[in-house]
């Protein structure tokens, strides 16, 4: 018997699959499952990867809801109720998604599979929907093998590091070494060298912690306005000496978003992660701002997130660019970028952390003009607060 309800049988010309020999041929035969839908995310075809993946004859699926078949965990086995559940948006919305890594739950609840979901809206009459989803676990296991050597490796590495930036400052200090003014210049750049070398192993330190699960989110239930105002007022001393001016609660006006200064807005995140996440995109903004400048740092209620935005007036990303800043080790190379420190880190590390709560992070800027990061994380209602912070202070008080 046949686990999902069908919904209406669709006709036998409903399958859309390409008439085409050479492109049917090549679907029947590539290894990644393709699944079409309409509109309303009703599967017309799926090929025989997605069959072999799923577990059902690929005429079987036909007529079914995708939502149905194509149910999905986080990667660690996290349920992923609606609103966090992007495969589902995007079918529903017709939005574009791109390698959602996710678990594929499969055979009655009993067998989870790591897959990479993407989805392509198609312009036809059919609002048709083409999702394709491929076998990850052994890219999973060998990106494992290769995030437990980095971190080895960064972590043995660190001590050294320290003691070589620590002899260099002693022999910069004029109170405790001599040296020339050759020597100093010299010993200056060794310096910083040495200094980059110590954020590129902390860096990757924090970012191997999530990668190798040594490092999980602890959800809290918070009132998020003042929270991200909370970390973000600790940047005004840092704004001020670059001469730059910091505003909460504000948008750049030309960005046209409502100002809500007085919204309570509810996540349920984990507090370190998010202070990582303003940390990172501050320090960007800070660093990525010529004097002048201005930034803006603002908590809104859009619907079931919580949306923030960095928004800063300062060099911009080129679209070119744009496409690749949340990858690991991506800079962007022009003349403003060369003359900044960095390692290429920080903006994956935010990706990652915003994913792990079930966020999505993204990046909007003109070059020259300035940027604006958002980030949108699930958001709890009022009454969802006090249940869940009435739970916690019972496990506390139990725990004294
Ligand atoms: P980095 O350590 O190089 O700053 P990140 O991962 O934080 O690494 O950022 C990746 C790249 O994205 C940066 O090298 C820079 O080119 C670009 N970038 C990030 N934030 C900004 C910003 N606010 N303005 C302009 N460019 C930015």
């Amino acid at each position: 018997m046949s686990l999902f309800k069908r919904k209406n049988q669709p006709s036998s010309t409903a399958n859309p699959a390409p008439q085409n020999s050479l492109a049917e041929l090549a679907l029947a035969n590539i290894h990644d499952g393709v699944v079409i839908t309409d509109h309303n995310g009703q599967i017309q075809y799926a090929n025989p990867a997605a069959a072999t993946i799923i577990g059902q004859p690929s005429a079987d699926m036909i007529g079914f809801d995708a939502s149905l078949l194509l149910k999905i965990e986080s990667i660690e086995g996290r349920k992923l109720p609606d609103n966090e559940n992007l495969l589902l948006q995007a079918v529903r919305t017709g939005q574009a998604l791109e390698s959602y890594k996710v678990c594929l739950v499969i055979s009655q609840g009993t067998k989870r599979i790591p897959v990479s979901f993407s989805v392509i809206p198609v312009n036809d009459s059919k609002g048709s929907r083409i999702i394709t989803f491929r076998d990850i676990a052994k890219e999973l296991a060998e990106e494992g093998e290769q995030t437990e050597f980095i971190s080895t490796a960064s972590h043995e590495m660190r001590t050294p590091v320290a003691s070589i930036e620590g002899y260099l400052s002693l022999a910069l200090n004029p109170q405790t070494a001599t040296i020339d003014e050759r020597a100093r210049t010299y010993l200056n750049s060794a310096h910083a060298a040495a200094q980059h070398l110590g954020h590129l192993f902390r860096d990757l330190l924090d970012v191997t912690k999530l990668d190798d699960g040594r490092l999980r989110p602890t959800f809290q239930a918070v009132e998020m306005v003042g929270l991200v105002k909370q970390i973000s007022d600790q940047y005004l001393m840092q704004a001020r000496q670059a001469n730059l001016s910091y505003q909460f609660g504000s948008t750049n006006p030309s960005l046209d978003t409502p100002r809500r200064l007085d919204q309570v807005v509810y996540g349920y995140i984990d507090v370190n992660f998010m202070r990582e996440i303003i940390d990172n995109l501050l320090d960007n903004a800070v660093k990525y701002t010529p004097s002048g400048g201005s930034i803006y740092v603002n908590v809104i209620g859009d619907g079931d997130r919580v949306l923030i935005n960095v928004t800063d007036t300062g060099i911009g990303i080129s679209s070119d660019d744009l496409g690749h800043i949340f990858q690991k080790f991506y800079r962007a190379d022009n003349s403003d970028t060369r003359t900044i420190g960095g390692t290429g880190l920080g903006l994956y590390l935010v990706k990652q952390r915003v994913e792990a709560m079930g966020g999505r992070v993204w990046a909007e800027s003109a070059f020259g003009e300035g940027s604006t990061f958002y980030v949108s994380l699930p958001r709890i209602s009022g009454e969802e607060y006090e249940k869940l912070s009435i739970a916690l202070n019972k496990v506390q008080g139990g725990t004294q």
